[in-house]
């Protein structure tokens, strides 16, 4: 089903009232965040992320057309397909700042998934290495960027891409532009730390876990998969004892194999996990698709898209098994 070009279900949407598409059928609604914030923020380029402004918007709009609801009612299946529930990736440090306030406001419950090998500055995570490079690379003159790239067009796509795809590069053209990782982790704070995360869960937000350090999951085997869960989970329950064991795979669920979710589930004791997939029914039980909000592109044009694809799926998908 991955054929149909999500970029046709976008111009198709446009025509339609979100309305109208809110009447297709579909499963709960997760739509998923990393970060909000007003600043420039040197280590994110590989999403577009919102700012306050833009945030309060959205919310209005899930406020508007959904119910909110929490983590445990998930997980007992006590909720409606009219319901929505929020949650944030990577545990950065404006989920305390920017983003809990403004959902204490709101009434809005969340879960925010963090990374255990990131929390309290400890390192940071490699696509945000990547873009810490490129924001420096950008700020040179076109030569000198050239100079130290060896590339003669530093654009941000095609280079953010071959950074992330090799590490050595990463870390080679950073000591060419005198970046020192530790020094911005202390100076920049980009992540929670231990203290923020249990001031969330003390504020009833929900904690769970987002793999160790955020490996791509399809470049490791499935005993490193299943070792990144445990750690994180470990994490978990003896630092914030949390009362859902939940799990968000870090970039995406696909091609995780079935032995990996049984050893989560059956193993390990995780009561919920989430992919990345958009709005869309899993076959498996406990396991649910979020939809990446952070897209390049207007908010409800993307969304409605999304229900357009949703609507070809439902039509001509195979996986339309309802948990
Ligand atoms: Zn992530």
């Amino acid at each position: 089903m991955n054929t149909i070009p999500r970029e046709i279900c976008k111009q198709v949407g446009r025509f339609f009232n979100i309305k109208t598409l809110l009447k297709i059928k579909r499963p709960v609604f997760l739509p998923f965040y990393h970060v909000v914030s007003d600043e420039k923020l040197p280590h994110i380029l590989n999403y577009n992320y919102r700012n306050t402004s833009q945030f309060e918007k959205e919310l209005d709009f899930y406020l508007k057309y959904f119910k909110p609801v929490g983590l445990k009612e998930l997980v007992n299946g006590t909720y409606s397909d009219d319901d929505f529930h929020l949650s944030f990736d990577d545990g950065l440090r404006e989920c305390s700042d920017v983003i809990a306030p403004v959902l204490l406001r709101k009434g809005i419950p969340a879960t925010f998934f963090v990374n255990p090998g990131f929390v309290d500055n400890k390192a940071l995570f490699h696509k945000y290495r990547a873009s810490v490079v490129l924001t420096r690379l950008k700020n040179l003159s076109a030569e000198k960027a050239a100079q130290i790239t060896g590339h003669k067009k530093v654009s941000s796509n095609e280079f953010l891409k071959t950074t992330i795809l090799n590490e050595n590069l990463i870390d080679e053209l950073a000591q060419k532009l005198e970046i020192n990782f530790d020094d911005f982790l202390a100076s920049q704070q980009p992540y929670l730390t231990s203290a923020q995360i249990f001031d969330l869960k003390n504020k009833g937000f929900s904690i769970g876990a987002h793999s160790f350090n955020h490996p791509e999951f399809w470049k490791i085997d499935t005993a490193q998969q299943t070792e990144e869960i445990s750690k994180s989970l470990n994490w978990l329950t003896s630092t914030i004892l949390p009362e859902i064991k939940s799990f968000a795979f870090p970039f995406t669920d696909s091609g995780v194999p079935k032995q990996v979710f049984d050893t989560m589930f059956n193993d390990f004791g995780f009561d919920v996990s989430f992919g990345t997939a958009g709005v869309k029914y899993d076959e498996l039980a406990n396991h649910f698709q979020r939809y990446p909000v952070e897209q390049p592109g207007d908010f409800l044009h993307n969304l409605k898209g999304e229900f357009v694809y949703l609507e070809l799926r439902n039509k001509i998908g195979k996986s339309i098994v309802k948990h």
